[in-house]
Order: structure tokens, then C-alpha cells, then sequence
């Protein structure tokens, strides 16, 4: 029988696992380089299409892509677009999910006692596994940030979501930060 520390414990598992697929998904957007698709495949493991490994440059090509849906997302999440461009960037996003390599993914039912039902995606390739993250940040509404003081990207509160003009991962960095331009003046 599970006991309630188990299921609490469940959930923030699927949290932490959805936190981690969006700085990831973020890392694939920024690969530009032959070296951070190294980088990127030692942390991550490794990208194939149909059952083989595809070369560097299909990566840069496919992490092009990905980055343009990426920032279509930024812009919809962070900028608080008017309804006529918010639909043009999630149309765009479409297209390119609908050409992604999204390939032998299994949707399988997932029923946990006392909790809601949820449908769950398992690929069996990196790059599905990306084009579905984004495609369950754009359902869950979430993204993530690039702190304004140490730069690092971080997954902020739904409450932080905001149009406000710069992000911090934590309080620290937010005080650190104005301290900082204060100083400066
Ligand atoms: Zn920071």
C-alpha cells in the first residue's frame, strides 16, 4: 500500500523529471557549435534517427529548428504578444512540430491510486523527447529563464511568470543584482 509521503514523493519526482527535460530541451536550442554537440551527447547520451547515430551537422541543423519553436515560445510565454501574434507564433510552432522527427513514441494511459489519470509520451530518441517536452511546456504553459545576474537558466515559479524586465534564479541574485546597479550610479 502506498502511504502519502510515498505519492508526495512520486510527484515531485515528476516534477523534477519535467524541470530537467526543459533545461535540457533550453541546452538543445543553444548548441551552435561541433564542440557543444559533443558536450551535449556526453551529458544527454546519444542522438539517433531510425535506430542509427546521425552526424554533427544533422544536429546543428535539427537544434537550428528547434531553437526558432524555442523562441516563438519565448516570445508567447514572456513577451505577452496580442492574441493575433500569439496565434501566428503557436501556428509556427505547429508546423514545425508536425515535421519533427517525433518517431516511434509510445502514448500510453498512466493510473496511480488517488491520482488523476495522465497520458504519458516514452520515445525511444533524444530528439522526440525534445519536440515532446516542448510540446508539454507549451500545454502546461512553462518555460524557462535566464537569470539577469548569473546567468545560469532555471525553471522559475508560475507565480514569477511575468512581463517584469529582468528574471533571477533566486532571491539572492535579485538582491545582488540591484545592489550591484545601484552601486554603479
Ligand atoms: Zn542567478
Amino acid at each position: 500500500m502506498q502511504n502519502v509521503s510515498n505519492v508526495n514523493k512520486k510527484i515531485e519526482t515528476e516534477t523534477e523529471r519535467f524541470h530537467s527535460a526543459m533545461l535540457m530541451v533550453r541546452e538543445f536550442s543553444r548548441i551552435d557549435t561541433k564542440k557543444q554537440c559533443l558536450a551535449f551527447k556526453k551529458s544527454y547520451g546519444p542522438i539517433r534517427r531510425n535506430g542509427k547515430n546521425i552526424k554533427n551537422s544533422e544536429i546543428l541543423s535539427y537544434a537550428k529548428h528547434f531553437a526558432v519553436a524555442l523562441k516563438n515560445f519565448d516570445e508567447a510565454w514572456l513577451l505577452m504578444p496580442s492574441d493575433e501574434r500569439r496565434g501566428l507564433l503557436l501556428r509556427q510552432i505547429q508546423a514545425e512540430f508536425n515535421v519533427a522527427p517525433v518517431t516511434k513514441s509510445k502514448v500510453y494511459f498512466h493510473i496511480s491510486k488517488g491520482k488523476q489519470p495522465v497520458l504519458r509520451m516514452r520515445s525511444d530518441n533524444l530528439l522526440a523527447t525534445i519536440w515532446l517536452t516542448l510540446a508539454e511546456m507549451l500545454q502546461e504553459n512553462r518555460n524557462t529563464q535566464k537569470c539577469d545576474h548569473c546567468g545560469i537558466w532555471f525553471v522559475p515559479n508560475e507565480r514569477r511568470r511575468t512581463a517584469s524586465r529582468y528574471a533571477f534564479c533566486c532571491e539572492d541574485h535579485q538582491i545582488k543584482f540591484h545592489n550591484q546597479r545601484k552601486g554603479r550610479k
